[in-house]
């Protein structure tokens, strides 16, 4: 069997990119091994809302259009959203259809479906970035009479047995989950190594519309200096709620999370902290001041001030002096061990040696240069910061989706590096 060109999974970016191929009169066809939205229905916990608000989750062709763009969507029509939108563009999507193989063919790709080869002059990936939950190493020492769980296997907290719950990481998914927990009335301790702090809102509007109002969003990754970091930084510590809460670590305290430092070591049942809880919190805090700078310089450049209350600061981070550095895990006391640690695509599949030493993929905003026809989409910072989010994916389908165009008609010869680039 043949298509031209093969989109491997029906997320947003997928069907983004189906939108995209459609548009410009591209056979293809979108290959699924779910439904489509497979991951927000099979992959996310119940409770999960987006943490940015609806009116940015836009689509190629489809804005939001409910009657609560301030709010922050349930997971359940985040799923429902998508599969009304693979209606609306009519995207050709094969469900229940995974992909065991892409190789390198002599004209183009062979991939194994199910138990079909399909051949495909071009091979876009949009299978996702958080496909498996990244536990570290550290997971292993912990004792077997405590529970151990992902953002995968949590279902809520009505699953977890009896006592305290230590939640491990503080980006977005740790810091909703330990406050989902902890409401329910168990004790939590979060352990919290480099985050990124920003308040729900600033100056009465959300910080997504800072964000992309001061041009952040909109960076580009061949202008930003530290690419690789800017695509491995922590989740910021937003959630979705249905009234717009902070759950920033000062929050979290305050409604009698412990927070403890970074989960270094697991010795004879034995959990050790960071003692640079602090430090790594003045850093958050000095860059979400940095951050909320410049809004305010940009707020006053663009004759905001007039409409927006008036600037001010969040007070710093307030480490608990008594935030213990051990917690013995063997007592029974601690019974649930939650690895809020991230999250890594799966590439197991991708027989082309286009992966780092660290099973990344190398490529150039989304163009994979070492094996042409081969594009990548829906990974953090791929073209832009937005890149990372929902509606990033309208503006870099478009461009994979122009540069896969010339590459088609170039019988198969890729365009030059500024193609690459825009
Ligand atoms: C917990 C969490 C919360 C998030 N919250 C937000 C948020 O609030 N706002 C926001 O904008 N973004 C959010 N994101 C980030 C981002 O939007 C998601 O990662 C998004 O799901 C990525 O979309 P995607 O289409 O690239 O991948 P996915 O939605 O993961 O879609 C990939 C699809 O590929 C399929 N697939 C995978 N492997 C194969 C295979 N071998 N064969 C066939 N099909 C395959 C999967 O079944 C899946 O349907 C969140 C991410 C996570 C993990």
């Amino acid at each position: 069997m043949k298509a031209t060109v093969i989109v491997i999974g029906a997320g947003h970016a997928g069907l983004a990119m189906s939108r995209r191929l459609t548009e410009r009169s591209i056979d293809h066809l979108v290959l699924e091994r779910g439904e489509v939205a497979n991951s927000w229905r099979t992959e996310r916990w119940p409770g999960l809302r987006l943490l940015t608000p609806n009116w940015q989750t836009r689509l190629p062709g489809c804005d939001y259009a409910g009657d609560d763009p301030d709010g922050y969507m349930p997971v359940t029509e985040v799923a429902a959203t998508l599969t009304r939108y693979a209606r609306l563009v009519g995207a050709p999507v094969r469900t229940a259809t995974t992909v065991r193989a892409v190789r390198a063919a002599r004209q183009g790709f062979d991939i194994l479906a199910n138990d079909d080869v399909i051949s495909a002059r071009a091979v876009v990936l949009a299978a996702g970035a958080c496909s498996l939950p990244a536990v570290p190493p550290v997971a292993d020492a912990i004792p077997p009479s405590v529970t151990t769980l992902t953002p995968f296997s949590y279902r809520g907290p009505a699953q977890l047995p009896d006592g305290e719950v230590l939640v491990v990481g503080a980006s977005a998914t740790g810091v909703q989950l330990a406050d989902q927990i902890h409401r329910s009335g168990r004790p939590v301790t979060l352990a919290s190594g480099e985050h990124v702090r920003l308040p729900r809102s600033y100056r009465g509007r959300d910080i997504f519309w800072w964000l992309e109002a001061t041009g952040v969003l909109a960076e580009r990754h061949d202008q930003i200096d530290d690419l690789a970091r800017a695509r491995h930084l922590p989740s910021p510590q937003l959630t979705g709620t249905p009234e717009p809460i902070t759950t920033d670590l000062n929050a979290l305290a305050a409604r009698g999370v412990r927070v403890v430092g970074r989960l270094g070591r697991v010795a004879g049942g034995l959990a050790q902290f960071s003692g640079s809880l602090a430090n790594t919190c003045t850093l958050a805090d000095l860059k979400m001041n940095r951050f909320l700078n410049r809004a305010d310089e940009w707020a006053t450049r663009s004759g905001f001030d007039d409409e927006l209350p008036p600037p001010h600061r969040f007070a710093p981070t307030h480490i608990a002096p008594r935030s213990p550095l051990e917690l013995d895990l063997t007592t029974g006391e601690i019974t649930t061990v939650l690895w809020a640690t991230g999250f890594r695509p799966d590439r197991s599949w991708l027989a082309i040696p286009v992966l780092d030493r660290n099973g990344h993929i190398r490529h150039h905003g989304g163009v994979v240069t070492e094996a042409p026809g081969l594009y990548v989409l829906g990974l953090p910072v791929l073209r832009t910061r937005a890149s990372t989010y929902i509606h990033g994916a309208a503006a870099d389908s478009e461009d994979l989706a122009n540069h896969l165009r010339s590459f088609l008609s170039g019988g198969g010869v890729l365009p030059g590096p500024a193609a690459a680039l825009r």
